[in-house]
């Protein structure tokens, strides 16, 4: 792939056939080379690549044009996960067959909670607390309610709670499932800089729609807080989890948040087998200072936002600080909120 001049200069020695593969290999199709962009944007989300395959396997995709297929493509990066795939399998199959009802449109079964209310799915339908059908939702992430004149994206809300499971034959296959990413409330704090909230938000929400289940641990923190946090593993019991003493933490300046993954049933997971490394290459791309990139003491869950300052600069903040608050610390960083 690395050498479009060396394979057709070569091949003009070779055999017909390994000719033609040469070719073949200078010229991809369009769709091919989308397909291989896609392929390096997620190349650190095994999950969505593992997604793509399954998308790009499939019998009906094969049968669509070009054009057609850099649509579909263009369509799984909306949300590259494994709901989105199976729904794009059965968009192949209706436009190729227009009669055609594929099952893959829909989820079998799951559960979506959106807005506070929960709903149970079954083949499409959502079903309220007395069983009866009041919207749909469709495996690309599509809700209709009733009662609504516009459809949403399970993806839009970092607060939606979304299981979409599908029956092949006997087994049951999760297709996507996220919980609530902020149950506490935690990026709503008003001690939490409003721009470092917008831009988690938008880290949760294209991890979600990557199928990452992710979700905030903590964000501001109070001095005392830090001193607390500071004695664990020192004069109190646990593991030392920071450097930090009271004033030297981002997280005390309203600037920095710990994301971690849900584990199956929703309870905050650190462990070594979540995709941390795809998390932190979403959290750069937002302008965030992502803790897995330090040297010596890395901190994966840790994302933070300081324009014009450096990691270390926090103890910096802290006269600013004593003299008018965050407030002040936010003004020295270009970020304040007050008008
Ligand atoms: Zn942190």
């Amino acid at each position: 792939m690395d050498s479009v001049n060396g394979a057709s200069h070569s091949s003009e020695s070779q055999s017909t056939a390994s000719a033609t593969q040469a070719q073949a290999q200078a010229t991809p199709s369009i769709s091919e080379e989308r397909e291989e962009e896609i392929r390096a944007e997620l190349a650190q989300n095994p999950q969505a690549v593992a997604a793509l395959d399954q998308l790009v396997a499939d019998r009906n995709f094969g049968q669509l044009s070009e054009e057609q297929k850099v649509e579909s493509l263009n369509s799984f990066m909306s949300a590259p996960n494994a709901a989105t795939a199976t729904y794009l399998q059965g968009a192949a199959e209706v436009s190729l067959n227009p009669q055609a009802t594929p099952s893959s449109l829909t989820p079998d079964a799951g559960t979506l909670t959106l807005d506070g209310v929960t709903y149970g799915i079954q083949n499409g339908n959502l079903l309220d607390a007395e069983g009866r059908t009041v919207g749909t939702i469709r495996n690309d992430g599509t809700v209709q309610l009733a009662n609504e004149a516009a459809a949403r994206s399970v993806y839009d809300n970092i607060g939606t709670r979304v299981q979409l499971t599908e029956q092949i034959g006997a087994q049951t296959r999760t297709l996507v499932d996220l919980h609530a990413a902020d149950p506490r409330g935690r990026l709503a704090d008003p001690n939490l800089n409003q721009e470092v909230a917008n831009r988690v938000t938008a880290v949760i929400e294209q991890a979600r729609r990557e199928g990452m289940n992710m979700r905030v641990d903590t964000a501001y923190r109070t001095f005392a807080e830090q001193d607390t946090l500071y004695a664990q593993g020192r004069t109190a019991p646990g593991n030392r989890v920071t450097n930090a003493r009271a004033g030297q933490s981002w997280h005390n300046y309203g600037v920095a948040v710990d994301l971690v993954f849900n584990d199956a049933n929703g309870r905050p997971s650190w462990a070594e087998t979540n995709n941390w490394d795809r998390y932190g290459e979403i959290a750069v791309a937002q302008g965030l200072e992502w803790g897995g990139n330090w040297q010596g003491f890395t901190d994966r869950p840790h994302v933070e936002y300081h324009p014009g300052f450096d990691a270390g600069d926090a103890r910096n903040m802290m006269q600013s600080h004593r003299q008018g608050g965050l407030e002040a610390v936010w003004d020295r960083m270009g970020i304040g909120q007050v008008p």
